[in-house]
């Protein structure tokens, strides 16, 4: 980075503190989320925010290789000592966080310590695939709808908050000043909330947010995850995103939903638009490699099965919720066998990718898939374990390079840490480890 641009950076940091001083900000966390998809912090004082925008703060790249329950796998490219990275907050995304008084948070960019990018920066990746688009004239919007499960906090294990039934008002009304804080705290934050509920599964609920450009996306579903965890905490409540939380049951999903644009059309609104559909196609025919990055954890795996509408298919359907893409009539794609163990950065860029492809390559989709896909038994089912997404995700040429040669390699490496990890772990210590870490 040359020096005006530091300098523009440092004024630009210190033209906000007093803005977040008169709203009681005394530090501010600046995060990235790690391949795992584990949300890591560094954190600076308020007075040292402008030298953060400027120089970045340092952190080690051996963070590449963390496993979900903090051990490190030596990979090919990833999990050594040596080494520093700056994290370089995005000042357009500093929030004052209202569920969690003194704090201000920002998303992070990392660099290396000459201002090059790192190549396993996950949201210069989600970065790079949305330019690609562009160069194309296309645009992407998209959002995450973010499901958790609340836990009282003064218990081991998961005990539900909440008794309620599923989409029951009854539910809401027992953790009302729960529910209502964490609106608000959302709203003040300016996330743009678009509904709430109670979802199916023992005390969980569900947020989701208005279409955003999809690294904003990515931010706001750190943002919306940060802030449900903190007003949980305030209320002596534990939230888990897990893909699983009890092995039987339904799980938490982190279903994404994307559209294509062009001059300010939205294509999917437009109906039976040849780019759409294509985009559409380029997402099906990668959705095995996909799971590798949108359903990245052993857990995943429990989650993603059939009658849990997790989308446990490789197939399409308009409305069709067992259909790993769900088309949402007039709005959007819907990909819904991404859960949250997933990085959010990730998830939009290797989505980009292979929508992008689709386009490129002007495919057509098959028939829609009308009925529950388990009665027809030519519809394949997505992998079945993460050992077989890994290995779609390595087969896929036009993934691994929009990833480039090391950041693939660490993925593959981190994810086949996480397996070695639980080889002989049964299910419910799949569950146990993974709850309450993302
Ligand atoms: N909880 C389900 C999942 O694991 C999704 C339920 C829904 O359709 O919203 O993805
Ligand atoms: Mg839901």
């Amino acid at each position: 980075m040359d020096i005006a641009e530091r300098d523009r950076r440092h004024a630009h940091a210190t033209g906000l503190l007093d803005g977040l001083a008169e709203r009681d900000v005394v530090a501010v966390a600046i995060t990235w989320v790690d391949h795992s998809g584990i949300t890591r912090v560094k954190s600076v004082p308020l007075d040292k925010l402008p030298h953060a925008a400027a120089h970045g703060v340092g952190v080690s790249p051996v963070f590449d290789g963390f496993l979900l329950d903090d051990s490190i796998v030596a990979g090919r490219y990833a999990g050594g000592p040596v080494g520093d990275l700056r994290l370089r907050p995005d000042l357009d995304r500093l929030t004052a966080l209202a569920g969690q008084p003194g704090w201000a948070w920002a998303p992070a960019d990392r660099f290396d310590q000459q201002g090059a990018p790192h190549p396993q920066d996950e949201r210069g990746l989600a970065r790079a695939a949305a330019d690609r688009l562009a160069a194309d004239g296309c645009e992407v919007r998209a959002g995450f709808e973010v499901e958790w499960v609340v836990g009282r906090g003064d218990v081991d294990g998961f005990v539900p908050a909440a008794t309620g039934p599923a989409y029951g008002h009854a539910r809401q009304v027992e953790l009302s000043d729960y529910c209502a804080d964490l609106i608000a705290a959302l709203v003040a934050q300016g996330v743009d909330v678009l509904q709430f509920h109670p979802e199916y599964a023992a005390g969980q609920f569900e947020v989701s947010t208005a279409p955003e450009d999809p690294v904003h996306a990515a931010d706001t579903a750190v943002l919306v995850r940060e802030t449900i965890r903190a007003v949980s905490s305030r209320h002596g409540l534990r939230a888990s995103f897990s893909p699983k939380v009890v092995v039987d049951g339904v799980g938490n999903g982190g279903h994404l939903h994307i559209s294509l644009w062009r001059d300010r059309t939205n294509l999917f609104a437009a109906g039976a638009d040849p780019d759409a559909e294509a985009f559409t196609a380029g997402v099906l025919r990668r959705l095995p490699a996909l799971c590798a990055i949108g359903c990245p954890s052993v857990a995943s795996y429990l989650r993603l099965v059939p009658a849990r509408w997790a989308g446990a298919f490789a197939a399409w359907g308009v409305e069709n919720r067992e259909a790993a893409l769900r088309l949402v009539a007039g709005r959007d794609l819907e990909v819904k066998c991404f859960d949250l163990s997933a990085n959010p950065y990730l998830v939009v860029a290797a989505t980009m990718v292979a929508g992008h492809a689709g386009v490129v390559d002007g495919l057509r989709l098959p028939e829609p898939v009308t009925v529950d896909p388990v009665r027809l038994p030519d519809v394949p089912r997505l992998p079945t374990s993460l050992e077989d997404a890994v290995r779609a995700f390595e087969q896929d040429e036009v993934l691994t390079e929009a990833f480039g040669p090391e950041f693939a390699a660490t993925i593959a490496d981190v994810r086949r840490g996480e397996i070695a990890r639980f080889a002989d772990a049964s299910p419910e210590e799949v569950v146990r480890v993974t709850r309450w870490r993302h």
